[in-house]
């Protein structure tokens, strides 16, 4: 194992040396994602390396609360992979390559069963078997979970699989560039800043699997962690990957509004699956009028529309939140159903959630675009480059299903593990360029030799903010535009960051690579919003209100074309016939009458 003891180097800010190391598959990012692609790629005895920017076992992963959806019938025997794959394809508004869904559906359960071998203590039935708990627009009970600390347990478990199996990993480090060998086009290594120390290691390899979580930190009010800045999309895109469905941000629609430190941290949608109740500031309980049949339950695109539609039309709260009771449950049920939620609100904002109503609105919460890959190896376009977990597209179409996220990352880890390790095996070494290398290690230390530069900090704000301002839940095209702008004029700033002082933890540094990485992911996904010219899942247009199936049934490609970002339309694969009259159930028609979009 690589544990990184602390180096007492220290390096000169321009001091462009490097250490290499070689392995065979590397897999960037130590989520839930990336663990279970590390174990996999092992166990088939190839030599693999885990690099991540957090602390091994502090991934985002483990902020996930409400729990894993997969279709193990444990409550709902009527419950099956075939109607999680018709709610998957339906709440994704027809955008989700039914593929994908196929593979998810049907394994998921398998990775639930694996997580409990491997250790994981779920909540139980009375008879047993792992507890399963219902969430917006699952047609069954279909969450395993943990109380709402599933993330934290899913997470310590792989942690315990990598560590019990000497899995060497690279932690506090962030990998700043793939390269590939100009002969073959295939990938061969990547460069990695030891944020400890603030060297840098060349890692020399056959495969690369991306594994680097979501982009929500490019907006101002988000549920995610620091490490979301969405280095994945913008490393796979400079390697010349294709991007897909980027307009598709996810507002999950319960965030916290007040302290002001933790606007946007999740409240998770557990609290309304253990029957929270919305309402706004007369009482009345509004999702009555926006979806009759699953009223909070519905999906979290149009539950985030319909608390934006009552803050606009003035009833909110003061505070410009709406609000969400859980004390009908009883304070024993609230507090060990709900331990973290009932902490959260206590400790940040001296809230008592057994006796009092939460105040809350939407947050930025998960990217379902990002990087297009083939459904059976999660291969990209790049040889020997990977992607799985939510840097990778094509499961959620425009709005993901609550749960999905956590089997997503275990069901497609594991298969990006298996296909990366196998043409590992068949592959031979390739060369990085030392043009190329030479080019990488100048670009980064660029910040150290700047003066009167630009400040990263307040780039990576003024980024947050023009998103939040101009990209939000209801977009048009001046808004989009003049958000394209904004992020042009950053772009031009960017060009000339400045970090100053040593490089062991420098956050100067690390934040001038987030801005870099930032602009291309929200020029990804304003231009996407511009190209389309519907309405759709979490992808609102107030210029463009209807869903329009006859022209949009197409996902949106982005990628580079002779130095330019591109946006294509590619029609979303045709699904067997049989599959369609899957997502055409009765039930699902019936009810969809009676939705707002
Ligand atoms: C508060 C909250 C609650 C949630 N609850 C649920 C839930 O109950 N159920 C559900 O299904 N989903 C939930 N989600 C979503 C889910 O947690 C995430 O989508 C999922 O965990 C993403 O996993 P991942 O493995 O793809 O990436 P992550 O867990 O985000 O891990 C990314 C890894 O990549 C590393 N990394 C990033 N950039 C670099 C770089 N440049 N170099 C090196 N390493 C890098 C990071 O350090 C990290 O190790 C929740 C999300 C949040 C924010």
């Amino acid at each position: 194992m690589w544990a990184a003891a602390p180096s007492q180097k220290q390096f000169d800010p321009t001091d462009e040396s490097y250490d290499t190391i070689s392995c065979d598959v590397l897999i960037v990012g130590a989520g839930g994602a990336g663990m279970r692609a590390a174990i996999e790629s092992f166990d088939l005895g190839v030599n693999t390396l885990i690099v991540c920017k957090s602390l091994l076992g502090k991934a985002h992963t483990v902020m996930a609360e409400g729990g894993i959806a997969a279709s193990l019938g444990n409550v709902d025997p009527q419950d099956n992979w075939k109607i999680h794959f018709s709610d998957t394809i339906v709440e994704g508004q027809q955008l989700s390559n039914w593929r994908i869904a196929e593979i998810f559906a049907k394994e998921a359960p398998e990775r639930v069963i694996e997580l409990e071998y491997y250790g994981a203590l779920f909540d139980r039935t009375e008879d047993g078997k792992i507890m399963q708990r219902p969430f917006g627009a699952h047609s069954y009970r279909r969450l395993c979970y943990i109380g709402d600390r599933t993330g934290l347990e899913l997470i310590r478990t792989l942690q315990d699989q990598v560590l019990k199996r000497n899995i060497p990993y690279i932690d506090e480090s962030e990998i700043t560039c793939i390269f590939k060998d100009r002969r073959t086009g295939a990938v061969s290594g990547a460069l990695a800043i030891k944020i400890r120390t603030g060297e840098l290691i060349l890692l020399k390899c056959k495969a690369i699997i991306l594994a680097t979580g979501g982009c929500g930190k490019v907006y101002a009010v988000t549920s995610n962690s620091w490490e979301s800045t969405g280095d994945g999309i913008a490393l796979a895109y400079r390697a010349g990957a294709e991007l897909m469905d980027m307009e598709m941000i996810q507002f999950h629609p319960t965030g916290m509004i007040y302290p002001a430190g933790v606007r946007g941290m999740l409240i998770t949608e557990a609290v309304r699956g253990e029957g929270g109740i919305l309402t706004n500031s007369k009482g009345e309980r509004f999702m009555e009028k926006y979806d009759p049949k699953r009223l909070e339950l519905s999906a979290r695109d149009v539950v985030s529309r319909s608390i934006y539609t009552e803050i606009q039309e003035g009833r909110g709260t003061p505070n410009g939140a709406v609000y969400l009771d859980i004390r009908h449950r009883g304070s024993n049920y609230i507090k060990s159903k709900l331990p973290s939620m009932y902490f959260q609100f206590l400790e940040f904002a001296g809230v008592d959630i057994t006796k009092e109503k939460m105040e809350v609105a939407p947050t930025v919460h998960y990217q379902m675009g990002g990087i297009r890959v083939v459904p059976e190896t999660c291969e990209t376009n790049i040889k020997g480059l990977y992607a799985a977990g939510e840097v990778a597209c094509g499961l959620h179409g425009a709005n993901r299903l609550g749960g999905n996220s956590l089997s997503d990352i275990l069901v497609f880890g594991r298969r990006a593990g298996l296909a990366a390790s196998e043409y590992a095996k068949s592959s031979s070494s390739q060369e990085v360029g030392t043009e190329d290398l030479a080019k990488e290690i100048s670009r980064i230390l660029a910040p150290f030799k700047n003066v009167n530069g630009s400040n990263p900090f307040d780039l990576k704000d003024r980024i947050a903010a023009a998103m939040w301002k101009y990209v939000g839940i209801v977009r048009n095209e001046t808004d989009l535009r003049k958000g394209l702008d904004e992020i042009g004029l950053i772009k031009l700033e960017s060009k000339n960051l400045q970090a100053k002082g040593p490089r062991a933890f420098n956050q100067s540094w690390a934040d001038s690579m987030a801005v870099w990485n930032m602009i291309l992911d929200c020029e990804a996904i304003i231009r996407s919003a511009l190209a389309r010219k519907e309405s759709r899942g979490a992808h609102t247009r107030s210029d463009y209100p209807r869903k329009d199936d006859a022209n949009w049934l197409v996902n949106i490609v982005t990628k580079e074309k002779e130095g330019q970002m591109v946006q294509e339309t590619v029609p979303v694969p045709q699904m067997p016939p049989e599959y369609e009259a899957l997502i055409n159930r009765e039930e699902i028609l019936a009810w969809k009458k009676n939705v707002k979009q």
